[in-house]
C-alpha cells in the first residue's frame, strides 16, 4: 500500500497572496464536491515567499464538468483536454483533472501519451520535481505532500520525482528545468540529478526545437540569467544547446566573462521595471561578450559591418539549432552592430538611425553594457545626448506565444 500523503496545517501559506481568480476556481468546485488544489509553481512559490507567476489548478471534476461551472471557461488541447477558466482582466487560471500515470510507449521511453485521468497521488508523481508536486487544499488549510517536496523544499534540493535518469530520458527538456529552478530559487540540484543530467545530456538534442527555444528565453528571462546560463555551461548543458557559444565562452578573457555576468544580471533587473524585453535584447546580451570580446582581439579596428558579420556567424548555428525567430535574430543583430555603429554617425545620421525600429532596444543595451561597466565616457556622452535629443518609444515584445499547455508533444526522433 501507498503511504498517505503528508498533509501539512502549519504551513504559513497566506490565503490573502492568492490570486482572486483562482482562490474563486478553487471555492466553486469544493462547493461543487469536488476536490481541488492549487499546485506546482504558485505552492511552491507561495511556501517560499516569493511572487508565483501563474496559479495553476488542479481537481477532480472533469473538463466537461468544470466548464459547466463556469461562464466564461473554455477546454483546450486535443490530447489532454483541460480547462481555462477566464477571469479578470484576462487573467486564465488553467485547471487540469488529476492525471494517470503516463502510458508508455512500447519501444520507448519517451512519454507519448499521458491522455488519461487519475488521482491526486497519480497526478503528484508524474511531475518533474518534488517541490512542484505539492498541493494547497484551501478548504482545509493544508499542504499535500505525496512526494517529499516539503522537506526538499526546506532544505532547498531540486529532485526529480523518481529516478533522474528515467524522468530526464522521458522528456529531456527538464533538465533545463532543472537548471532554470536552481538558478531562480537558488537550490541546488542533488547529486543523482546532476549525474543524471551529466548522463543524459545529449538526450537534449531530442527534445522538440519550440520548446528548446522556449527553455532558453525562459532561462535567460527569469530573473537568474547569469547563474542559468553559468550553470548550464557547467553541467555542459550549453556544449548541447550551442557548442560555438561555449567554445567560446571557454577563450574568453577574464574581464569580459564579468561582461557577461554584468550585462545579463543589468538585462533581468530591468525585467522588474516598466521595460518590455525583446528577446533579441537577451540574446544579443549572451553573445555581445564574445562578439567584442573575441571581436577584438581578432581585429581591434574592425569595421561596424564585419562586426556584425562576426556576430552572425557567430549566432547562427545555434539560431539554426534551436529556431530562433527570424526577427529575434535580426533584433539581437541590430542591437549589437548598434553599438558599433552610433558612435560614428554624425548628426544627421544618428537622426535617420533614431527613426529606425531597433533604436529602443539599442539605447537600452548601450545603457545595460553602461550598468556593466563596459562603456566608455565618452561613448556614454553620444548614447545619453541622443537618448534626451529623441526620446525612445516604448520597447516591444515580441509576438506573444501562447501560454504552453501540458502535456507538450512528446519529443521526436
Ligand atoms: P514557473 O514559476 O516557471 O511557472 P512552474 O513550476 O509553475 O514554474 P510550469 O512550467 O508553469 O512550471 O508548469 C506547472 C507545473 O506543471 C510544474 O510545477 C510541474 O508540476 C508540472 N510540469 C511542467 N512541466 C513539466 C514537465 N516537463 N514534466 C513534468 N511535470 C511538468
Ligand atoms: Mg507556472
Amino acid at each position: 500500500m501507498d503511504a498517505d500523503p503528508i498533509r501539512l496545517s502549519k504551513h504559513g501559506l497566506e490565503h490573502r497572496l492568492i490570486d482572486r481568480d483562482a482562490a474563486r476556481v478553487l471555492r466553486r468546485l469544493h462547493d461543487f464536491g469536488f476536490h481541488a488544489y492549487l499546485v506546482g509553481g504558485s505552492v511552491r512559490d507561495l511556501l517560499l515567499g516569493r511572487t508565483p507567476k501563474d496559479f495553476d489548478v488542479v481537481t477532480s471534476a472533469r473538463p466537461q464538468e468544470v466548464r459547466r461551472l463556469f461562464r466564461r471557461c473554455r477546454l483546450i488541447g486535443r490530447r489532454f483536454r483541460l480547462a481555462h477558466v477566464l477571469g479578470e482582466n484576462g487573467n486564465i487560471i488553467e485547471t487540469a483533472t488529476f492525471r494517470a500515470k503516463p502510458t508508455e510507449g512500447a519501444d520507448s521511453v519517451l512519454i507519448t501519451d499521458d491522455n488519461n485521468f487519475g488521482t491526486p497521488r497519480s497526478d503528484a508523481y508524474r511531475r518533474d520535481f518534488t517541490v512542484n508536486a505539492l498541493f494547497f487544499d484551501a478548504a482545509a488549510d493544508e499542504v499535500i505532500d505525496y512526494v517529499g517536496g516539503l522537506e526538499d523544499l526546506e532544505r532547498r534540493v531540486l529532485r526529480t520525482i523518481g529516478d533522474p535518469v528515467t524522468r530526464f530520458r522521458e522528456d529531456p527538456d527538464r533538465m533545463l528545468r532543472a537548471v532554470k529552478f536552481a538558478a531562480r530559487l537558488d537550490f541546488e540540484i542533488d547529486a543523482p540529478g546532476r549525474a543524471a543530467i551529466e548522463a543524459q545530456r545529449a538526450e537534449l538534442s531530442k527534445a522538440a526545437i519550440p520548446r528548446l527555444y522556449e527553455e532558453m528565453v525562459r532561462l535567460l528571462s527569469g530573473g537568474a540569467a547569469a547563474k542559468s546560463v553559468a550553470l548550464l555551461d557547467e553541467l555542459r548543458l550549453l556544449e548541447i544547446l550551442s557548442p560555438e557559444l561555449s567554445a567560446a565562452r571557454a577563450h574568453l578573457p577574464p574581464e569580459w566573462a564579468s561582461v557577461e555576468k554584468g550585462l545579463l544580471e543589468a538585462l533581468n533587473r530591468r525585467k522588474s521595471g516598466p521595460d518590455v524585453i525583446p528577446h533579441g535584447l537577451y540574446f544579443a546580451a549572451l553573445f555581445w561578450p564574445l562578439v567584442k570580446g573575441l571581436g577584438s582581439l581578432l581585429n581591434a579596428d574592425a569595421q561596424p559591418n564585419e562586426m556584425r558579420t562576426l556576430a552572425e556567424t557567430m549566432m547562427l548555428p545555434m539560431a539554426v539549432r534551436l529556431s530562433v525567430p527570424k526577427r529575434t535574430m535580426e533584433s539581437a543583430l541590430g542591437v549589437m552592430s548598434a553599438q558599433f555603429r552610433v558612435p560614428r554617425l554624425n548628426a544627421s545620421k544618428l537622426a535617420t538611425f533614431a527613426s529606425l525600429p531597433h533604436y529602443s532596444a539599442a539605447l537600452a543595451f548601450a545603457q545595460i553594457r553602461g550598468e556593466a561597466g563596459e562603456v566608455e565616457d565618452e561613448e556614454a556622452d553620444i548614447w545619453n545626448k541622443m537618448a534626451s535629443k529623441y526620446p525612445p518609444p516604448p520597447m516591444v515584445r515580441p509576438a506573444p506565444r501562447r501560454r504552453r499547455r501540458r502535456p507538450r508533444q512528446a519529443p521526436r526522433r
